[in-house]
C-alpha cells in the first residue's frame, strides 16, 4: 500500500511511464506526471488516473534536456505533497543509424534526456529522501543497459551509463534507506507496435504472430512482448518494503534475451 506516499514519473505521459504512473496510482501513491504531449490529452490523463484511483494527479512540463527545470519539478513535487518518496526515472529517446553517420545532436540529446536527465532528478531528490529517511529510485534502462545491439550507440551507452549511475548512488545512500535499482526491459508493446504488427503483416503477407516471432522478436526467447503489467509488477516490489534490500541492481524483464 502506497497510500500517503508521492511518485515522480519522468517520461509519463505515454508508454511505459504512463501505464508505470497508473500502476503507483493504483496502490494509492499520489502522482506527479511529466513529460511532452499535447495539453488536453495531458490534461485527460491526470484527470483519468485521479479519478480511477481516488489518488491526487499533478503534472509537471520540465523538459528533460534541462537541468534547471528538472529541478523545478522535484521541488513543485515537494511543495505540492510534502514529500517525495518514488522517483522513477523513465523519459527516453531512441535514434538508429551507423555510428559512423549518427548526427551528433541526436547523440547529444540521446544522452542528455536517456542518462543526464536521472543524474538531475536524482541530485535533487536525495536530500529529501535523505530528511525523510526512506526512498525509492528506479531508473528505467533496457536489455541495452547490459548488452548491445548494432546502430544504437547513442542508446546503448546512455543505457549503460544509467547502471554505473544506479550502482554508484545506491552505494551513496544505502544506509539512507534509500534504494537505487534498474528495471530492464526487452521489447515492449506500446501502442505503436501494435500498430505496426498489422500492417508488417499487411505488407509482407504473412499472419501477425508469424511478425512478432520471426520480424521483431527474433531476440527475444519468449517471442512474446514484455506488458506492461510485468513492468508494474517488478516497479511494485522495488517500492515496496520487501525491496529494501535490492540495491544497485537490475531486474531484467527482458523474456530471455540478456540471458543468451
Ligand atoms: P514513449 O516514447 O512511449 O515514451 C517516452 C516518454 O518520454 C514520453 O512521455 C515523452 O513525452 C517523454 N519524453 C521524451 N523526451 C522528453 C523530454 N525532452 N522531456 C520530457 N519528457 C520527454 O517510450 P516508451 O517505450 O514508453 O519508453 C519509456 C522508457 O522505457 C525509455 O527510457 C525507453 O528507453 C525504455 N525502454 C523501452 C522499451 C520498449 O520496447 N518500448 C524497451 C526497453 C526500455
Amino acid at each position: 500500500d502506497l497510500s500517503g506516499q508521492t511518485a515522480v514519473i519522468t517520461g509519463s505521459t505515454s508508454g511505459i511511464g504512463a501505464a508505470l504512473a497508473e500502476g503507483l496510482a493504483a496502490n494509492g501513491a499520489n502522482i506527479v506526471l511529466n513529460g511532452l504531449g499535447d495539453l488536453d490529452s495531458i490534461k485527460a490523463l491526470r484527470a483519468r488516473i485521479a479519478k480511477d484511483h481516488g489518488v491526487e494527479v499533478r503534472y509537471h512540463a520540465a523538459n528533460m534536456l534541462k537541468p534547471d527545470e528538472i529541478a523545478e519539478m522535484i521541488a513543485f513535487a515537494q511543495s505540492e505533497f510534502g514529500r517525495v518518496d518514488i522517483l522513477v526515472n523513465n523519459a527516453g529517446i531512441q535514434h538508429v543509424a551507423p555510428v559512423d553517420e549518427f548526427p551528433t545532436e541526436k547523440w547529444d540529446a540521446i544522452l542528455a534526456i536517456n542518462l543526464s536527465s536521472a543524474f538531475h532528478t536524482i541530485k535533487a531528490a536525495v536530500p529529501i529522501m535523505k530528511a525523510q529517511g526512506r526512498g525509492r529510485i528506479v531508473n528505467l534502462a533496457s536489455a541495452h543497459a547490459l548488452v548491445a545491439s548494432p546502430f544504437k550507440s547513442a542508446y546503448v551507452a546512455a543505457k549503460h551509463g544509467i547502471m554505473g549511475l544506479t550502482k554508484t548512488v545506491a552505494l551513496e545512500v544505502a544506509e539512507a534507506g534509500i534504494t537505487v535499482n534498474a528495471i530492464c526491459p526487452g521489447y515492449v508493446k506500446t501502442p505503436l507496435v501494435e500498430g505496426q504488427i498489422a500492417d508488417t503483416a499487411k505488407a509482407r503477407g504473412i499472419s501477425e504472430e508469424e511478425v512478432v516471432r520471426d520480424v521483431m522478436l527474433a531476440a527475444q526467447p519468449t517471442k512474446k512482448f514484455v506488458m506492461y503489467d510485468e513492468l508494474v509488477g517488478a516497479l511494485l516490489y522495488l517500492v515496496s518494503d520487501a525491496g529494501a534490500s535490492c540495491n544497485g541492481t537490475s531486474i531484467s524483464v527482458d523474456g530471455g534475451w540478456v540471458a543468451k
